[in-house]
């Protein structure tokens, strides 16, 4: 397996891209089994007669909260404060890190189990919490293997999808002392498990994330089908939750709409196995809830890219995605990959991100699936047009777009760019197609038409 070094942090999305389609066979896969995620959930949405209703729905409830964000927030806070919960805000990751190790040095904790939160990940929770001198352990099946092999997941849901379980079974061996080659995927289920128990047994202080947080009545809700957040929760002295300010819905009636929608779009189950519910600390028990920003509200303020604020973190725009399925998590560069996160990176930072929102065919399969109804591909080539005019995009890329645009507005140029490319592909085809024409990589050149249509269509128009 190709772990992500140092040097691969500073490539853009299609050299790392690069990197992940050596591996063919890999990539081969990789395409299938997501794929297969997406019929699952294509299945399950067909055996639901109201699904595009819910799908209304749940947008429309999800623009009522980002216009009423901040009355909602306020009612949130105030009744999970009536709960006995302890609310933080953070403005930013910095902040939202410092409070969370602020918590765990009161009550002088060094070891915390906790479980799948994109949000720590965008917000490097891990790393500065072992700067600090604190072990975290992952407790997510799929984020405790990317754990053990130091990377990022690589995908919101399935984190260590590009994993085969051989590799799974070495790297087991190599840190949790399974015998060798055993590539037994129940076998090495019950080795992760044994592992773990020891973690949530002795760990005072677990770290959840927040699928969904209700104003009315301050509870937030964690979806999970391991139960990892809930047993961590459940033993742990102190349970802090981390979420993102959008994470909000009004009321604990429309829970339902959101619970039938994100499993379905994610995995095609029907629901995920623990949908649990969190109100209030149980006797002795410190619960706290970290409220944070982290440029979301600069997002709301713009009309173009506040409806990326809906996603509810199904994955399903990733599993859908012909340049995600082939180029992998990695390849994005940011906590969040595939095309919602490529409409929310260069919201974070502009000049690191540039290459994302390039990184689509623009088909559109990701606004299809999506079950909030956010228009992704079209944010993708707004994002686009706003890097352009703010200078991000690569010189080269600038100019053989103008160089584009200029032929196919002009008629003349156009005839006499196709005669001539027709011309160099019967006679000098190397001048087309050599390793230095990136497009030819991975394609054979076709052979050269004996005229263009439009010739053609002249011709035949012509004739009686
Ligand atoms: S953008 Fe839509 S499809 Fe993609 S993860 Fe978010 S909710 Fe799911």
């Amino acid at each position: 397996m190709m772990a992500v070094d140092d040097k691969e942090h500073a490539l853009n999305h299609a050299a790392r891209a690069t990197i992940f389609n050596q591996d063919e066979q890999r990539v081969n896969w990789h395409d299938e089994t997501l794929w297969f995620i997406r019929s699952k959930r294509d299945k399950a949405a067909w055996k639901i007669p109201e699904w595009e209703a819910l799908r209304d729905q749940a947008s429309q409830i999800k623009n009522n909260v980002l216009g009423n964000l901040y009355d909602y927030l306020i009612t949130f806070e105030k009744q999970a404060q009536q709960n006995g919960v302890i609310v933080h805000w953070a403005a930013d990751a910095e902040e939202h890190n410092r409070i969370v190790y602020g918590i765990l040095q009161k009550h002088n904790i060094d070891k915390i189990v906790k479980s799948k939160s994109m949000l720590t990940e965008e917000c490097h929770l891990n790393d500065y919490l072992h700067q600090q001198g604190i072990e975290v352990t992952d407790t997510d099946l799929g984020e405790r293997i990317v754990q053990l092999a130091g990377e990022p997941p690589s995908h919101i849901v399935l984190p260590c999808i590009h994993w085969k379980r051989e590799e799974i079974g070495e790297l087991f061996h190599q840190h949790l002392g399974t015998p060798k080659g055993n590539a037994d995927p129940a076998f090495l289920t019950a080795a992760a498990r044994a592992d773990l128990r020891a973690h949530f047994m002795t760990r005072r202080a677990a770290i959840t994330g927040v699928n969904f947080a209700v104003a009315e009545t301050g509870e937030f809700v964690v979806c999970t089908n391991e139960g990892n957040a809930d047993l961590g929760a459940h033993l742990a002295d102190v349970h802090i939750a981390c979420m993102g300010i959008e994470k909000l819905i009004p009321q604990r009636k429309h829970l339902g709409i959101f619970l039938r929608l994100l499993t379905r779009s994610a995995t095609g189950q029907p629901i995920t196995t623990y949908s649990s519910h969190f109100k209030k600390p149980r006797d002795g028990q410190e619960m706290h809830i970290v409220l944070v920003d982290n440029g979301r509200s600069s997002r709301l303020k713009s009309d173009e890219f506040r409806n990326a604020l809906k996603c509810i973190r199904c994955g399903a725009c990733m599993n859908t995605c012909p340049v995600y399925r082939r180029s992998g998590g990695h390849s994005y560069h940011h906590a969040v990959a595939g095309p919602i996160g490529s409409i929310l990176a260069p919201g974070l930072d502009m000049k690191k991100n540039a290459d994302l929102p390039f990184a689509s065919t623009l088909c559109g399969s990701c606004t299809n699936v999506c079950p909030v109804k956010i228009d992704i591909h079209d944010q993708l080539y707004k994002w686009r047009q706003v890097l352009v005019r703010e200078g991000y995009v690569d010189p080269a890329k600038k100019a053989g777009i103008a160089v584009m645009s200029s032929v196919l507005s002009r008629p003349w140029l156009f005839h006499g760019a196709g005669s001539l490319g027709r011309w160099f592909m019967r006679n000098i085809p190397l001048l087309i197609d050599n390793r230095f024409n990136p497009w030819y990589k991975q394609r054979e050149m076709p052979a050269a038409p004996r005229e263009s249509f439009r010739d053609w269509y002249l011709k035949k128009r012509k004739q009686p």
